[in-house]
């Protein structure tokens, strides 16, 4: 069986998930259900980041020990995604064990590889964002994202030799051009690269709550070594190495913009100096802006999915956020864009057609679904947008995707418009429409699944269709003419209440 293996970047504890988390999570979840309904072996990892200084502050302010406030944070994130749907294979926490293990082992790797080296580092340190900062970074000697006076620091770390990797970075993106998606993104991955790479600091020694270098006690890793090797000490890497050999490398790490250079430069490096492959790919989103600017703290425009679920519902939501904005891309989150986009595409268009297709049925079919015509007009359409959304789905485009499937429902929409089914008298003209407009739905129940699952497995059994929406196989099953006709279908409760905008 192919396998299809996605991760989603490990969140760190120190607030409670937001839109941003939602967002990369639901696409992870949605690309992985697709890949599924091809036929393959699905694996989804995530997890929360859980080391560190911020969270050690946090945990002192609050008066309690570090790993009791992870301990209170990480289940949030868990609880987040059974919410909103996601299908998680596996949730890795950085203060487990088998990821300790597993990051000692990829140090020891490095380092014996002779790619981790102490060194004095002189310089300035913003504490917020645990990070160094060149003077050039800085906007008079003040953190730019922080505005807060970074602090000169001089203390031995260990440092990673990125500036050896160059070379191999650049020839092993020529030979994998297709890595990173979207596109354009390779391109300012390589000229970061062709800049010319710097050092960077793996560990602190004035930092407790972290993993101790296993040569140097006195030392903690530092954010990268913990964080990024969290997607191979999940698959076994330093306590499994057989399940590591059969599912690493993943296909992609789904990541935001923002993260780019540690996942697509940084971490790749430290693959190739422990002897391991790089992953196969990174999917690269854009940020959902709420009013124009990136949700922070500061601005006090962080946005609860889960607030919104209870409003919209959760395949509301998750359909809002993969319709509404392109994987790669920028969005502008609203409230009332959401509002919007859920009574035209949902409660107008799929939940229309599903109540008309149903209500016709009931009452001039006696509730018993005609069969399809073999080639119907709607028939090709179906081909279409059937091949469309499997293009679209591959390429991880997520609105595309599901756009192409809504041409099928509009078109069925407007098929049913032009004949007028509710008009017609009972009989076989009336059953042909009927019976294609019942297999264009199935078909679209089928393709939108990733997006909505719950509804569309509602969908499933309206149409009298036996076992789950979700066993059902792209390519197979979305064929026209599937549909066997003499199911029992039920027009049930509207699936989308329309919306006070
Ligand atoms: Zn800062």
């Amino acid at each position: 069986m192919k396998k299809f293996s996605a991760t989603t970047p490990i969140y760190y504890v120190n607030a409670k998930p937001h839109l941003g988390h939602a967002y990369t999570t639901i696409v992870t979840d949605a690309v992985c259900r697709w890949h599924k309904l091809c036929g393959e072996e699905v694996h989804l990892l995530t997890g929360t980041d859980e080391h560190g200084l911020k969270i050690q502050q946090f945990a002192d302010a609050e008066g309690v020990s570090p790993k009791q406030f992870v301990d209170r944070i990480a289940p949030m994130f868990a609880d987040a995604w059974r919410r909103l749907n996601i299908d998680v294979s596996d949730f890795i926490r950085t203060t487990e064990q088998r990821h300790k293990v597993g990051v000692q082992k990829l140090l020891q790797a490095c380092y014996d590889a002779g790619d981790i080296e102490v060194d004095v580092y002189r310089g300035h340190y913003c504490v917020a964002c645990e990070a160094y900062y060149m003077p050039e970074e800085l906007d008079d000697g003040k953190c730019k994202i922080h505005s807060t006076k970074a602090q000169y620091v001089e203390e031995e770390n260990y440092f990673f030799r990125l500036s050896r990797y160059e070379k191999k970075l650049l020839d092993w993106y020529a030979a994998h051009p297709d890595a990173i998606k979207p596109d354009h993104r390779v391109n300012e991955v390589t000229g970061f690269i062709k800049q010319g790479l710097r050092d960077f600091s793996v560990s602190r020694k004035s930092l407790t709550w972290g993993i101790e270098l296993p040569w140097d006690k006195s030392h903690v890793a530092y954010v990268w070594f913990d964080a990024l090797a969290n997607y191979i000490t999940a698959h076994g890497y330093g306590t499994d190495e057989k399940r590591f050999a059969a599912t690493w490398p993943v296909d992609y790490h789904f990541i935001g913009k923002d993260i780019i250079r540690f996942h697509c430069v940084y971490w790749p490096a430290m693959l190739m100096s422990a002897g391991l492959e790089p992953p196969k790919g990174w999917a690269v989103g854009g940020w959902l802006l709420v009013g124009g600017e990136k949700m922070s703290k500061t601005t006090g425009n962080v946005v609860n999915p889960l607030d919104l679920i209870d409003e919209i519902g959760v395949d509301g939501f998750r359909y809002y956020v993969l319709a509404d904005t392109n994987y790669g891309n920028d969005g502008d989150f609203s409230y009332e864009g959401l509002l919007s986009r859920f009574n035209s595409d949902l409660a107008n268009n799929f939940g229309n057609l599903a109540a008309r297709v149903a209500t016709v049925v009931e009452k001039k079919c006696g509730g018993v679904g005609p069969k399809p015509s073999s080639k119907g007009e709607l028939a090709a359409i179906a081909t279409t947008s059937v091949a469309d959304t499997i293009k679209e789905w591959q390429n991880v485009q997520t609105s595309r995707a599901l756009d192409a499937t809504w041409s099928l429902i509009r078109a069925t929409n407007a098929f049913l418009e032009a004949h007028e089914p509710w008009k017609m008298e009972p009989g076989k003209e009336l059953d042909t429409v009927m019976g294609d407009a019942l297999e264009a739905l199935r078909i679209v129940t089928i393709l939108a699944s990733p997006a909505m699952p719950r509804t569309c497995q509602e969908v499933w059994q309206r149409l009298g269709m036996s076992g789950q929406v979700a066993d059902q196989r792209i390519g197979t099953d979305t064929q026209w003419g599937r549909y066997p006709g003499s199911t029992k279908v039920h027009k049930g409760e509207p699936l989308f209440p329309r919306k006070k905008v």
